[in-house]
């Protein structure tokens, strides 16, 4: 089994496509859904997790593709040095994804991975650079 974090990008004229339905039925992926922006007549966007095995994840990719809709694969990972952190939670104002979060009890910032998209934005915004980000993206865009 593997596991990708990955953003689909649909040309207004695929937005009506039943694209997490089909990843489902015919690839036997599991999905988890961090973000969506779809709305008709314009660009949408969709961020998941996807699991499955190797060979269905490829060729669920290659079905995509054959659809006009683009991706891009996420192989970076946003690292978050809590050692250095002054929970001054200025980078949970501007995440989109609520990853970042301040413990209502402790007022500790708390970092969930599994929501984060890899926006990048805590990482511009945080005062002491206490997030970073590890690996590179691997762009496999149509
Ligand atoms: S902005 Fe930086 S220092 Fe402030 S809570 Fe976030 S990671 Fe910690
Ligand atoms: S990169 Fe930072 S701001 Fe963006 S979703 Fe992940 S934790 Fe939130």
């Amino acid at each position: 089994m593997k596991k990708i974090k990955i953003t689909f990008e649909f040309p207004p004229n695929s937005i009506k496509q039943p694209l997490t339905y089909r990843l489902i039925k015919d690839f036997d992926l599991m999905l988890n859904i961090l973000s969506a922006d779809v709305s008709l007549n314009r660009t949408g966007r969709l961020t998941m997790d996807m699991q499955g095995e190797e060979d269905m994840l490829e060729a669920a990719l290659d079905w995509v593709k054959k659809q006009g809709i683009s991706f891009k694969i996420f192989e970076k990972e946003v690292i978050w040095n809590e050692d250095k952190c002054i929970h001054c939670g200025a980078c949970t104002a501007v995440c989109p994804s609520g990853a970042l979060s301040l413990d209502n009890e402790t007022w500790k910032l708390t970092f969930d991975r599994e929501k984060c998209l890899i926006c990048e934005l805590c990482i511009q915004t945080c005062p002491l650079g206490v997030m970073g980000l590890n690996g590179d993206n691997a762009s496999l865009d149509t």
